[in-house]
């Protein structure tokens, strides 16, 4: 490997091409530095480094090791865009395991790496256990580079032995349990210990414990996810969930011809919003996501205008964005800059066919989704501008048919917003708000016109029934 493989002269000459030579002349030739040689008694990668089995771990005693490691973490995260080709670096965990005797040298270890900035926790043997007799439970999961559909192969394993008796939340320092997922584990889908299945068993004993808790979903018949995850509902803090899924819980339709329908969404938020007690309902589609607050604001955020050959695959684009909008609130972040991070973390993360591959830190998911840029808020259709009132969820018209009921309402408000979106109706929307005569059921739409308007498509549409 040379600058130039003729010349006999070089300004750097490197012995020995593993891991080290190789890195030493690609950052020399970056730097333009001048003419590299690199030289092996053997061939490339004849010593350690193709013998080594490439774990990138953070777990050592040494501090400037811990230092060197975290840097190049974030140089495989970033591979791509430093080397310019892609890698092959998957981000997977790492446990160790110690004899009870090393326990306090280990807690000082963590302790050392943790203040370094790794991403280190410490377990006990409740928290990691063995099941004899059964495989580990995986996933295939396989991408269409054509539509981009994904088909998932699973088999249950160990996963099928679950029960809610595997969790201690006795000793944890969390806050947030993000439990999942029903309809995929035959124990904890069964009735356990008096409950309807062992997810209700396991959340009510998460919040005895005082953690806020999320349910993840996945993709089952309808039908089975609205008997499974509805005596859940009493026990969850947030819901974060896709359009489909929203729509099977609440059991009302929120897709029609393959087309998310946002207020139906919404409606259906609220439905599930008065059958629980969570504080918030997060529902993600394609063109954006919308957070449904009890008896609170309605958040409506896009979703990154993520270029077309930049998509690799969407396996685990759902998951991400979960981790977004829960990082945010973890951080006690805003509902809209929570939703902007699950945005972000979604487009990050279709980036690679793997489902965490290219998940990267929460500043370089919001610098990317703003380098792309954001897709324009997506306004619901004028003949679906009817909201579902929270009381009576019954009351919310079906997406697909025309609002009847003040139908002359819903045909001028409709023609506002077509005026509106070339920029001619600000004025006549905010007079329509005054002389409303429904102003309870109308005033969100009138409103979600105007916030539509005068954020543009930048910002979020906050609506306060
Ligand atoms: C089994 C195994 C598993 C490992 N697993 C991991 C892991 O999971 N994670 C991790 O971070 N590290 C791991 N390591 C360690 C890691 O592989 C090494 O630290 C790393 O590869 C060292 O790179 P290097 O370039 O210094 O040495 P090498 O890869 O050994 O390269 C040295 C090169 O120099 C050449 N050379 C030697 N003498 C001369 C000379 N006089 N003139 C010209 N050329 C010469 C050799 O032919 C060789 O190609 C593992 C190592 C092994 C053996």
């Amino acid at each position: 490997m040379s600058a130039n493989t003729h010349s006999r002269t070089a300004d750097f000459v490197i012995l020995g091409a593993g891991v080290m030579g190789a890195s030493i002349a690609f950052h020399l030739a970056r730097r333009k530095a001048g003419s590299v040689a690199v030289l092996d008694k053997d061939h490339v990668g004849s010593g350690g480094s193709s013998r080594s089995s490439a774990l990138v771990r953070m777990h050592y005693s040494f501090a400037p090791e811990v230092q060197l490691a975290l840097v190049s973490l974030k140089m495989f995260q970033h591979w791509r865009e430093i080397v310019g080709e892609a890698g092959e670096f998957r981000k997977t965990g790492f446990v160790r395991i110690v004899h009870p005797d090393e326990t306090e040298r280990l807690k000082q270890n963590v302790a050392m790496q943790r203040g370094l900035g790794a991403n280190v926790e410490l377990i006990d043997r409740r928290q990691l256990q063995t099941i004899g007799g059964v495989p580990t439970h995986y996933t295939d999961a396989y991408a269409s580079r054509r539509t981009g559909r994904r088909t998932h192969i699973y088999l249950q394993g160990s996963s099928g032995l679950l029960t809610p008796d595997h969790f201690d939340f006795t000793a944890t320092a969390q806050r947030i349990l993000h439990l999942g997922l029903p309809g995929v584990h035959r124990l904890m889908d069964a009735p356990w210990g008096g409950e309807a299945n062992g997810w209700v068993a396991t959340l009510k004993k998460a919040r005895a414990a005082g953690l806020e808790t999320n349910l993840e979903l996945c993709s089952i018949p309808a039908e089975r996810q609205a008997t499974l995850v509805r005596p859940c509902l009493p026990y969850l803090d947030y819901l974060v969930v896709n359009d489909g899924e929203i729509g099977a819980i609440a059991g009302r339709p929120t897709i029609v011809e393959g087309r998310t329908e946002l207020p139906a969404c919404i409606a259906a938020a609220r439905a599930v919003l008065a059958a629980g007690a969570m504080r918030i309902v997060v529902v993600h589609f394609p063109g954006g996501g919308v957070a449904v607050e009890r008896d609170g604001p309605v958040t409506v955020k896009p979703s990154v205008a993520v270029p077309q050959d930049a998509i690799a695959g969407a396996n685990g684009a759902g998951d991400a964005f979960a981790a977004g909008f829960l990082y945010g609130t973890h951080e006690g972040w805003s509902v809209e800059r929570s939703l902007a991070l699950a945005h972000a973390a979604a487009a990050a993360s279709l980036r690679g066919m793997t489902t965490t591959g290219t998940v990267e830190r929460w500043a370089d998911c919001l610098a990317l989704a703003d380098r792309w840029g954001w897709r324009p808020l997506p306004l619901p259709r004028p003949r679906l501008l009817c909201f579902a009132s929270p009381s009576d969820p019954r009351s919310a018209p079906k997406p697909p048919r025309r609002c009847s009921w003040r139908s002359g309402e819903a045909f001028r408000i409709s023609r506002f917003i077509s005026m509106m979106r070339t920029g001619r109706a600000a004025f006549l929307l905010i007079i329509r708000l005054s002389i409303c005569p429904a102003v309870g059921k109308t005033r969100a739409v009138c409103s979600f016109g105007i916030v539509n308007f005068m954020v543009g498509r930048t910002a979020c549409a906050g609506i306060r029934r």
